[in-house]
Parts: C-alpha cells; sequence; structure tokens
C-alpha cells in the first residue's frame, strides 16, 4: 500500500467520453472479492476525497478491517448531498440564519456562508389528517397544511432564493425518502474533478433517521442529526468509525401472499435479537436476486428499527428494472450499469464477503406478519393480535353506546413512506378494496381511514389500474402525499373512539403501514399500534376490532349474510402483477413530481429576498436562537450538578421533544396564547422548531415519560431538589441558572431512540443539561448531544438509574475537563449523596472520534462553523 500509484484513477469510456473512476481493484489487490459492498463504496469515497498519508492509513485500516472484521480507525466520509424535511430543514436553516447574523454582527460578509453541496428540503412533515373518506380531502389537507404553515413555508422559500445549493419540494410532492427513490437519486453521478470528468457512486446523508431507504437500490446513505448535516454542510466531513458489517444472507423466495412488509418485520425482528447497534448491514444471498428493488426499499427502509445504521442492497438487474420504471433515461440506466459492473461494485448472488458476523433468513419460512404493540420489532403472526392485546389485561368499564369492541380500530393507516413507496402494496391494497367493494363490506364508523401514498404518481398508476376508485369506496382515499400518521399528524380521532376511551370502556388501537408504533407515536391518545401492510390495513380497517384473528374469523358479514373471510380478499401475485402492468408508466413519475412542485399555493406565498432574514420580534414560529452564536461555550469542565431529570430504558427522542399537536390544555398553549395564537389552532409542536422559546417548553412534554425524581408529576414537569417544590422543567431549570448550579440527565438503555431529532438535544442544551449520563445512546442522538456541547457518558456495565438509587439531595459531580477528553476515554463521576457518602462512578465517554473532541471544546458545531468561516475570511477566532 505504500505505493500510491494505486490510486490513480482507472479510465472507463462510456458514450464516447473518458471518465476517470477510482480504480478499486487495484487498491484492494487480492481482497477486493472478500470485502463487503458498503466497505468498498467507503474505500472508494476516502481514496478520492483524502490526500496524502491520511489517505493512505484510511485504506490501509479498511484493508485490515478484513482480519477481523471490526475497527477502532476513524474515516473522514464525504457526501455528496444531503436530505432534509421541513421539520429538520427548519431548524437547521433558522440556525443558518442566525450564523449569517452572527457573523455580519462580527464585520464578516454574512454573504459567504452557504451550504458547498446540494440540500434537497422536502416538505413532507406537516401534513395532516383532517379531511377523509371524502373527495376532495387531499386538496383540503393541503390547505390546511399551508395555511398553518404560511410563516415558516416563507421562510423555507426566502432559504432557497438566499442560499446557494439549497432546493425545496414543495407540499403535495411525497414524501422525502420516496422522492429521493424516485427523483434524487441517480446511484451513480457524474462530476468534474479539476478538469477531467469523473464517474462515483452517488452517496449522500439525510437528516431523517429513515434515510437509508435509498440503500435498497444501492445509494450508500443514512440517517445523521440536523447538527451533523450542518458540519458536512458547510464543508467538514462526518467521521466514522470503520463499521461493523453485519451480513444478511437470504435465501429461497417469499411465499405467495407475503409481501415486503412482512420481510421487512421479520428482519426486524431477527436483527434485534443479534442486538444490532448501529452497525451496517449487508444483504447477500440467492434471495437477492428475488426480490424487487421495491421490494428491497421497504426492508432498507426500517434499518433504525433494526437498530443499524444502513441495510445496504447492491446494485443488480432489479435496481436497473426500477430506474427504468421511474422514468430514468436510457443513458443514465445504462451508466449505472457500466460503471457498477466495471468496479466491481455489482451483486453477485454466490458472493461470500467477510462479514463482521452473518445470520441467515429462508424467504420461504416467512409468514404474514403484524409487530406490536408497542414496538416494531415485537413480531407476530397477523393471528395474534388477540392475544397480544389480551395479555394487557384491559378491562372495559361496561359497554360503550355505539358497541366498540374492548380493542376498537380508532386508525386505519396506508401511511409512511416505508409501505407506500412500493407500487406493489398499494396496488396489493387496492385489489383487496376492489374485493371488499364488490361483496358491500364498508368500515365502521368508529374508524378513520387514510391513504397518503409517498409518491403523487401513485394516484396515477392506481387510477389507470382501476383500483383507486375501490379505494375510495371502502374510505381509503388519498388524503395526500405526505408523513401523515407516521409522524403522528393523524387529526382527530372520531367521536366514539374519544367517548369510549373516555369512559374507559375501550383501548383503542392504531393500525397503520407505518414503521414506529411506540405509545403516542402516531397519536398522543393511543398507546397501541399494529404495525403491518397495506391490504391488511383494508383488513383490520373493515374489521373495526384490533383483536379479530383475522385467520380463522370473518373480516365482515357480507350484505347478502355471509361471512367474509381474509383469504377472500387476498390478492394473489399474479393479480398484483397484471394490474402493476396496466398501473405502470415510467413517465408518470417525473410528470406528477413536477406538477405537484407548481404547486400554486406554495408558488403564491412571498419571501423576503435580503442576505439576513429579518427576524420578527412577535413571532411564535421563528426566533433567533440564543445558541447560535460564537460565544456558545464550552459545557466541559469540572463541576457539581444536581439531576435535571431521572429516567429509565427506551426514552425516545418522541418523549424529549414531541412532534405531536400541542395539547390546547398545557402550558406550552398557554404560553402561545398569550402571545396571540388561537388556542384550536396551535398546530404539532414540529411546526415550532423555528422558535427555540416554545420548544424549550415543550422539552419532556410527553404523557408517557417517567420521571424517577418523584414518580407522577404533571407532565414536563420535575423536582426543584433544593427548595422540594415540583414546577414545570423549564422553570427549574431557570432556577438553577440563575443560581449557577449546573444540571445533569441520567437515564437508562436506548436513550434517544427514535427520529433524527436535532431539537431533542438542542432542547437540553436550553435546559442547561451539561451532561447526559446513561447506560447506552441511540446513535443520532448521542451525536446531536455532542452537536450541542452536552457530553454523552456511558455509565460502567452493571450501572443504572435503577442501580444507582438517586434520593432527594444527591448530587453528581463530573470531572470532563476538555484538554483531557478523548474518544472513549474514561470520565471520573462521583455520586455524592445527601448524607454525605461519595460513590465513585468510573463513566467513559460516548465519544467516538477526535472531530467530536473538538465539537464539545468549541461548545458545539455551531460556534465551530462560525470559528471556521472567520477564519476562511482572515479574521481572528473571536471565541
Ligand atoms: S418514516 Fe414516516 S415520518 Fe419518517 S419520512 Fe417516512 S413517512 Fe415521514
Amino acid at each position: 500500500m505504500e505505493n500510491t500509484q494505486v490510486f490513480l484513477p482507472d479510465v472507463l469510456s462510456l458514450d464516447g467520453q473518458a471518465y476517470a473512476v477510482v480504480d478499486l481493484r487495484a487498491a484492494c489487490g487480492p481482497q477486493f472479492e472478500r470485502l463487503p459492498v458498503v466497505l468498498r463504496l467507503l474505500l472508494e469515497n476516502v481514496i478520492r476525497n483524502m490526500q496524502g498519508d491520511e489517505r493512505d492509513l484510511a485504506v490501509r485500516a479498511i484493508l485490515a478491517w478484513l482480519d477481523s472484521g471490526s475497527s477502532e480507525q476513524e474515516i473522514a466520509f464525504q457526501p455528496g448531498r444531503v436530505l432534509m424535511h421541513d421539520t429538520t430543514s427548519t431548524p437547521a436553516l433558522v440556525d443558518v440564519a442566525a450564523m449569517r447574523d452572527a457573523l455580519a454582527e462580527a464585520g464578516v460578509d454574512p454573504t459567504v456562508l452557504n451550504p458547498g453541496l446540494q440540500v434537497d428540503v422536502s416538505v413532507d412533515h406537516s401534513l395532516a389528517v383532517e379531511a377523509y373518506a371524502r373527495a376532495g380531502s387531499a386538496s383540503e389537507n393541503l390547505q390546511h397544511e399551508i395555511r398553518r404553515n404560511a410563516e415558516r413555508y416563507r421562510f423555507l422559500r426566502w432559504a432557497s432564493s438566499v442560499l446557494k445549493g439549497v432546493r425545496i419540494n414543495p407540499p403535495g410532492t411525497g414524501i422525502m425518502h420516496t422522492i429521493n427513490l424516485e427523483q434524487l437519486a441517480t446511484v451513480v453521478n457524474t462530476e468534474q474533478r479539476a478538469g477531467q470528468a469523473w464517474l462515483v457512486p452517488d452517496m449522500m446523508i439525510g437528516t431523517d433517521s429513515h434515510t437509508p431507504m435509498v440503500n435498497g437500490i444501492g445509494v450508500l446513505g443514512w440517517g445523521v442529526g440536523g447538527l451533523e448535516a450542518q458540519t458536512v454542510m458547510f464543508g467538514m466531513p462526518t467521521m466514522l468509525r470503520i463499521p461493523d458489517v453485519i451480513g444478511v444472507k437470504l435465501m429461497g423466495r417469499l411465499s405467495p401472499g407475503v409481501l415486503a412488509t412482512d420481510l421487512a418485520l421479520t428482519v426486524t425482528q431477527r436483527l434485534r435479537q443479534v442486538g444490532v447497534t448501529g452497525e451496517f448491514v449487508e444483504f447477500y444471498g440467492p434471495g437477492v436476486s428475488t426480490l424487487s428493488a421495491g421490494d428491497r426499499a421497504v426492508v432498507a427502509n426500517m434499518a433504525p428499527e433494526y437498530g443499524a445504521t444502513t441495510g445496504y442492497f447492491p446494485v443488480d438487474g432489479a435496481t436497473l428494472e426500477y430506474l427504468r420504471m421511474t422514468g430514468r433515461t436510457q443513458q443514465a440506466v445504462e451508466r449505472v450499469e457500466c460503471y457498477m459492473r466495471y468496479t466491481g461494485l455489482w451483486f453477485k448472488p454466490d458472493a461470500q464477503p467477510r462479514y463482521t458476523q452473518s445470520i441467515e433468513i429462508d424467504l420461504a419460512q416467512i409468514g404474514m406478519h403484524v409487530a406490536g404493540p408497542r414496538r416494531p420489532q415485537d413480531l407476530l403472526d397477523f393471528s395474534q393480535t388477540e392475544a397480544a392485546l389480551d395479555q394487557l389485561g384491559f378491562e372495559p368499564k361496561g359497554t360503550s353506546e355505539g358497541e366498540l369492541p374492548r380493542h376498537p380500530v380508532a386508525l386505519a393507516a396506508i401511511t409512511s413512506c416505508t409501505n407506500t413507496s412500493d407500487p406493489a402494496l398499494l396496488i396489493a391494497a387496492g385489489l383487496l378494496a376492489r374485493k371488499a367493494r364488490a361483496l358491500g363490506l364498508q368500515v365502521p364508523h368508529w374508524v378513520k381511514t387514510s391513504m397518503a401514498p409517498g409518491s403523487p404518481a401513485a394516484a396515477s398508476y392506481l387510477q389507470r389500474a382501476g383500483l383507486l376508485e375501490d379505494l375510495e369506496a371502502v374510505g381509503f382515499g388519498i388524503v395526500g402525499f405526505g408523513c401523515t400518521t407516521c409522524i403522528g399528524n393523524s387529526g382527530p380521532l372520531t367521536a366514539p373512539v374519544v367517548q369510549a376511551q373516555q369512559a374507559g370502556q375501550s383501548l383503542a388501537v392504531a393500525i397503520l403501514s407505518g414503521n414506529r408504533n411506540f405509545p403516542g407515536r402516531v397519536h398522543p391518545d393511543l398507546e397501541l399500534s399494529f404495525i403491518m401492510s397495506p391490504p391488511l390495513v383494508i383488513a383490520f380497517g373493515l374489521a373495526g376490532d384490533a383483536q379479530r384473528n383475522l385467520a380463522v374469523e370473518p373480516v365482515q358479514i357480507a350484505v347478502d349474510g355471509q361471512p367474509v373471510y381474509l383469504n377472500d380478499l387476498w390478492p394473489t401475485h399474479e393479480e398484483i402483477a397484471a394490474h402493476l402492468a396496466l398501473g405502470l408508466q415510467p413517465q408518470d413519475f417525473r410528470r406528477e413530481f413536477e406538477l405537484a412542485s407548481a404547486n400554486p399555493l406554495w408558488q403564491a406565498l412571498e419571501a423576503p429576498q435580503s442576505a439576513r432574514f429579518p427576524w420578527d420580534e412577535k413571532s411564535t414560529i421563528l426566533r433567533r436562537p440564543p445558541f447560535a452564536a460564537l460565544d456558545a461555550g464550552s459545557q466541559l469542565g469540572h463541576f457539581t450538578a444536581y439531576p435535571l431529570l431521572v429516567v429509565g430504558d427506551d426514552v425516545t427522542t418522541d418523549h424529549i421533544s414531541p412532534a405531536s399537536a400541542i395539547p390546547p390544555d398545557s402550558l406550552v398553549a398557554d404560553f402561545l396564547v398569550e402571545r396571540g395564537d388561537d388556542r384550536n389552532d396551535l398546530n404539532v409542536f414540529a411546526s415550532r422548531r423555528g422558535n427555540w422559546e416554545v420548544m424549550m417548553r415543550a422539552a419532556f412534554h410527553s404523557k408517557t415519560l417517567v420521571n424517577w425524581l418523584r414518580p407522577g408529576m404533571p407532565v414536563a414537569h420535575t423536582l426543584h431538589i433544593p427548595s422540594g417544590e415540583v414546577q414545570p422543567i423549564w422553570d427549574v431549570a431557570a432556577r438553577y441558572r440563575e443560581a449557577g448550579q449546573p444540571v445533569v440527565l441520567v437515564a437508562g438503555e436506548r436513550y434517544g431512540m427514535g427520529s433524527s431529532r436535532d431539537w431533542a438535544a438542542k432542547g437540553q442544551r436550553l435546559l442547561g443539561i451539561r451532561v447526559v449520563l446513561a447506560v447506552s445512546f441511540e446513535r443520532i442522538h448521542r451525536s446531536n448531544l455532542i452537536g450541542m456541547g452536552i457530553l454523552p457518558l456511558r455509565l460502567p456495565a452493571g450501572v443504572s438509574p435503577q442501580t444507582l438509587q438517586i434520593q432527594l439531595g444527591d448530587q453528581i459531580e463530573v470531572l470532563a475537563d476538555a484538554s483531557s477528553l478523548s474518544p472513549r476515554c474514561k470520565v471520573q463521576v462521583k455520586l455524592r449523596r445527601a448524607s454525605g457518602e461519595v460513590e465513585p462512578i468510573e463513566a467513559s465517554a460516548a465519544v467516538e472520534t477526535q472531530l467530536e473532541v473538538e465539537l464539545l471544546r468549541a461548545g458545539g458545531v455551531i460556534p465551530s462553523i462560525l470559528q471556521q468561516t472567520i477564519r476562511a475570511q482572515g479574521g481572528g477566532t473571536q471565541a
């Protein structure tokens, strides 16, 4: 490897043009075939982007990975583009607007601050299901969305017109990951470097945990926190430890009637059993070739649910077929095939690369499944919902007036990029709806139905296949093209469900084709949800009873008195294939996307054109955040703190910073109403992420979060330890801040699981939390904490909030000096009991790279970018 000649680019001729490509075989030598494809891609990225000794070291480290299947070495990864959605992009772009202000105030031209690479923003997360099951629902919901979010959307239009490289996909264009699959992903790019045309693999990051969906078509990409994305946007690489790679060998073929959702849920359960936490997953073996790219994307989407950073499927003929199906040009498809075959990145069904660990799944053994009622990894046969709900032991108080079952279906939602991007799944749903309609079946009155596809092209292919009317007839008409129920924007429940729940007569359940079902995720009043395929969502919706055993009991009794079973409704593989052929036309994808992009309501929003954003002091949507400053300051050091909260295992970013509707009777609502907002139209928390004052008050606003300092406190309250008073968390935090008293947070396992929500970290920073001590951290949240300058510390083995038994008056001393911090170093912590006893705890820094150390020293990502920008302009660091 000392001979850097091996890094000279190879030349690939295509369409009469010579392109430079990284010569991976020459760089690897005889080891090439043993290297997992994901590591070949990282190797390509390193060789192309790094220089000199650093590059040699990184290449050697990747090849040395083959010895043990693991490595402690870091490499710098430079993605080619960034994907964001409206709720992660708004705070990120608000930060950029505030950074421009900070630069101007430091005497630097604010227009020098622009992203250095393409940033695509999809406005998809704010669509709510208000109108449903009636004609015109989609346009009604879209109008509501734009009216409610006009100020925030004007800001996004300002950002796209003033910041170079920022492109916005307006409401109605679909869900970000579907758009990525159908429109943005090139799989192989061309780029100019030093006057030479190159072919390079399309690699990206996204500020959303389901970014790995695009791995289904061979594009390596994963979810990062908004703050990590900001580092990449402003020219820094993202540092990563060379990942462990779990190989999932797929054998056989899915049985008739079994769908991609069933496979994804099975993979989720198997990999959670293995204990995957942040590894890369790569699928291999002959079973891969039996799956369409649409099937693969469903599986790749659920990477965060199976604990992985990515779930990668290499490129093969099925990928090319998908690219053609979605309207890519013949030239673009040929470029992908030619490059992938030439460089050795093309999938080989008989390849046996070296993996850190590998498991095998026989596709033929997979049945029809659901997952729930509280976690996506809790896999059940579709007939087992009855038993799973029985186990909860809910005893109804009497019978409801409308005779709702014990566990009524409150929501039946065909939702989420996961299961609405693959046309086969929506066609299957349409076919089930057709049979149900022919038998006169109707959804019971208490069930709220919806269908929100990831792509506007779905309306075209369902219509052409003759299935849209059938879906509408059974209540599953299109309510819009966005995240809706999947992100908790499911709108109000039906009155019978609300009444039955309030009277304790029913414990309602959501049925959805999403990917997550944590309590409160899809609706704040629903603790139970089952995830399943779109046709099964309709079947359960028709049943109206989440406990119906559809393997033996009828879905419904038809108008002629005959029982109708699931088997009578379920589409065959041949029917699905025939209707796909009937419905799909490649030109639909581009045309519908462009039509939706021209959305006149969006175009009518007037946006300021000034280089600096003109903040409105009275706004309850957009406020300049205090942490976007040069002098934000490092949180490291030696200090003694009170715990602001002590929480248990599986605290999600939804608990820490909710996205769902702002309850009109909450203190956050009072705050907004005092500032002129309408209590009955407060929108969702996610829509307020441009306003730090609201989001600080929203931190830990969760009915299901238990604060162990004193269980049973009102929502978003905690104990002010010195006084023993229970107050809203931000009031307690303010009292500590005024007293100069540092605070920390103590948590159990998997702290920060769930969505990649940088506000979960920003909220903690605004509350003054300097350190989070947890048994373990979910990957993106850990990175976001560091991005906000908060030190994540891992408790030693055997120590947890349970074993610590923190009592009133106990304090936590932390010795975390900036000068001694290094990746994964030991950090001394002492539990100072109120009794005077001192218990040492040997914690370790959950800090993986030197770049993260530097960010913590600088006080987080934002001060770091500002200091770097000022240096680049020839100024001092000023911080
Ligand atoms: S997983 Fe759900 S919330 Fe996330 S992008 Fe997909 S549809 Fe939206």
